[in-house]
């Protein structure tokens, strides 16, 4: 459940931007969710609808961008991407990692009507 914080702040967020465009209506969210973060696309999908009941977001369509983690090995100096949660470095297997991207979270763009 530890998806309701982030889907909360996800529509405050959304709504936020559609009252400055004076949308009567949210039709489309594109969100970029880095595969770092652990949230799962059909969480945040299932209560982004429970929670825009009776909003300008009822009904709007939720779009997940999940570009793979980019990590950086300081032991050999690998950069390596990942699909899933295991970050250790392919080649020394060591958890002495930089992470580049994957734990971002970000509303990229919204279409209103
Ligand atoms: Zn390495």
């Amino acid at each position: 459940m530890h998806e309701l914080a982030i889907t909360r702040s996800i529509l405050s967020i959304v709504l936020e931007k559609a009252r400055e465009v004076k949308a009567g209506k949210i039709t489309k969210v594109d969100l970029r969710v880095g595969r770092l973060t652990g949230f799962v696309p059909e969480c945040i999908q299932l209560q982004f609808e429970v929670l825009s009941r009776n909003t300008e977001a009822a009904g709007a369509g939720l779009n997940f961008q999940r570009p793979p983690a980019k990590l950086h090995c300081r032991r050999c100096n690998l950069d390596y991407a990942r699909e899933d949660m295991s970050i250790t470095c392919p080649e020394c297997h060591t958890m002495e990692i930089d992470i580049i991207s994957g734990s971002e979270l970000s509303v990229e763009s919204i279409e209103v009507e």
